[in-house]
């Protein structure tokens, strides 16, 4: 086997935004016969992601609702953990949820039951597509060949600060240069930002603004 690809997402507050559910995705290329590894990873605030204890049928819907169900699966269980009551995985179907709901809820004392989005991607098209979208971006790597060695997966492996601020000149926190790197080699070079910004708004600087 010449080649390894495997997909990892993981679900939970945004790194910078901890009241937004985010999704992030990552996926790993593996090039045995060149003898590299390429991982990229996406963090998008598109997803379903959500969890919580209902105790009625019409709570249970407004939930499914929300996290967009039945295009996109739930996971049913009796809230007390210490049931040996069954968990209903991959539900895509009113029918399936009612009937997972009136056996989740004869195992619970107080009749609440726990209900959470399923996360596999093949009961989830939003992560299908955050997927698709990071499978992309792989391709276009892997298209790109390192200019000393032409190793496929040539692009940005950094980044360094100092953006100049426009009223001042000041060096600012923000990204001035990207620097794109081999996945092979040491080979490196430095360029411009990709969204051609070449100067700081004066908001951004310490100077103009401390
Ligand atoms: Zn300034
Ligand atoms: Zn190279």
């Amino acid at each position: 086997m010449d080649y390894v690809l495997a997909s990892e997402g993981s679900f939970g507050p945004h790194p910078y935004l901890p009241f937004l559910a985010c999704d992030e995705e990552i996926l790993y290329f593996i090039d045995r016969k060149r003898g590299f590894h390429l991982h990229l990873s996406l963090v998008s605030e598109m997803t379903n992601y959500r969890m919580g204890q209902v105790d009625s049928w019409e709570a249970l819907l407004a939930f499914a609702e929300a996290a967009w169900f039945p295009s996109h699966g739930l996971i049913l269980r009796p809230t007390d953990r210490a049931t040996n009551g069954p968990i209903f995985k991959g539900i895509q179907s009113t029918q399936a949820l009612q009937t997972a709901y009136e056996a989740s809820r004869s195992y619970c004392s107080q009749g609440a039951i726990w209900v959470e989005t399923d996360m596999r991607a093949q009961f989830n098209p939003t992560r299908m597509e955050v997927i698709g979208e990071l499978a992309t971006r792989l391709a276009d790597r892997l298209l790109r060949l390192c200019p000393a060695c032409h190793t496929p997966g040539w692009g940005k492996v950094g980044a360094e600060k100092g953006l100049p601020c426009r009223q001042c000149g000041q060096q600012t926190e923000l990204i001035n240069r990207e620097i794109d790197g081999c996945v092979l080699c040491t080979y490196k070079e430095v360029r411009g930002r990709s969204d051609a910004l070449s100067q700081a708004d004066p908001e951004d600087c310490p100077v103009c603004n401390p």
